[in-house]
């Protein structure tokens, strides 16, 4: 079987809403990988619960590299920690494929907050911690992971609302149903340059290539609050290596295809180094991830309200 892989369509399921940051790496990726496979990579949204609900459907799909699970430190890190009752476990239960790109968040706000930059921002959110609405994707996403670093850099409480994605997310902010959202740059960025919602920050060292008008939280206020948020694509427990291994080369091909990394630099994302695209090297960088973060996650107490 391993040898004629894939004979027809292959279904990689984003655990969140179609339109956001999840979805649209999904979707970049998958089709290339679609051209280099020689068959129709489909975009499964099943969404809910943080991501838990998708994921869970790969974890209990047949072991062939038919279905496949995308996420992100938070669905498939993060989320281990804080969901006792998911039913598998994030490192044993899958089978890593490779790394996918990553990106920074930005701080961004609703227009039309009496507002100019994040010092002013910082200053209206400890005035209105109350009423203040910050979308995320569920409580462990990235998006709420965004959150609580801003809220320990700040020493604020924020009233998160919860969506199915920050795709949704978005449209309410730009909409000025909610207030504000630290979110990837893959979803906030192209709205920034647009002008329908604000920036003040980029949780990085230095400032996105995608929204360079956009300050550092160093340049802008908050120095030091730094998110990444990395992605991944992983096969159910079991499928066979020769399948995993030509999934890997499907998405090595994906990432050095020219069109997949003008289409990636635009939106912010950088793509894993060389060293970083094996699948080795992903098994080993998602099991260091969830020892680094199941202590730190669970000793925090942070819980699905
Ligand atoms: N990645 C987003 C988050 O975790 C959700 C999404 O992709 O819509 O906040």
């Amino acid at each position: 079987m391993a040898q004629t892989f894939p004979t027809k369509p292959v279904t990689i399921v984003v655990p969140f809403a179609a339109g956001g940051p999840t979805d649209v790496v999904a979707r970049v990726i998958g089709e290339a990988m679609g051209r280099n496979l020689g068959q129709t990579v489909i975009i499964d949204n099943t969404t809910g619960a943080a991501g838990t609900i998708g994921v869970r459907k790969v974890v209990r799909a047949a072991p062939d590299g038919y279905t496949l699970s995308v996420g992100h430190l938070g669905t498939h890190v993060v989320n281990g920690a804080i969901y006792d009752k998911v039913g598998y476990n994030l490192v044993t239960d899958l089978e890593a494929i490779v790394m996918l790109p990553s990106n920074p968040m930005l701080v961004v706000s609703k227009n039309g907050l009496d507002t100019k930059d994040l010092k002013s921002f910082v200053a209206h959110v400890k005035a209105n911690q109350d009423k203040l609405s910050v979308g995320t994707a569920g409580v462990g996403s990235a998006s709420h992971i965004g959150g609580l670093a801003f809220q320990a850099a700040t020493g604020t409480k924020l009233q998160f609302i919860p969506y199915r994605g920050t795709g949704p997310a978005m449209q309410d902010l730009i909409a000025g149903q909610i207030d504000a959202m630290i979110d990837q740059t893959s979803n906030a960025g192209p709205q920034v340059k647009a002008g329908k919602i604000r920036g003040y920050a980029v949780t990085a060292k230095v400032r996105s290539p995608a929204t360079p008008d956009v300050p550092t939280v160093d340049e802008a206020g908050l120095p030091g609050m730094y998110v990444t948020i990395w992605h991944g694509l992983w096969a159910p427990k079991g499928t066979p290596a020769a399948v995993v291994a030509r999934l890997n080369a499907a998405a090595q091909a994906a990432l050095e295809d020219p069109a997949v990394k003008a289409k990636l630099a635009d939106l912010g994302l950088d793509s894993p180094a060389p060293d970083q695209r094996s699948v080795e090297a992903m098994k080993a960088f998602h099991k260091a991830e969830a020892d680094k973060w199941w202590p730190i996650i669970k000793a925090a107490g942070v819980k699905v309200e």
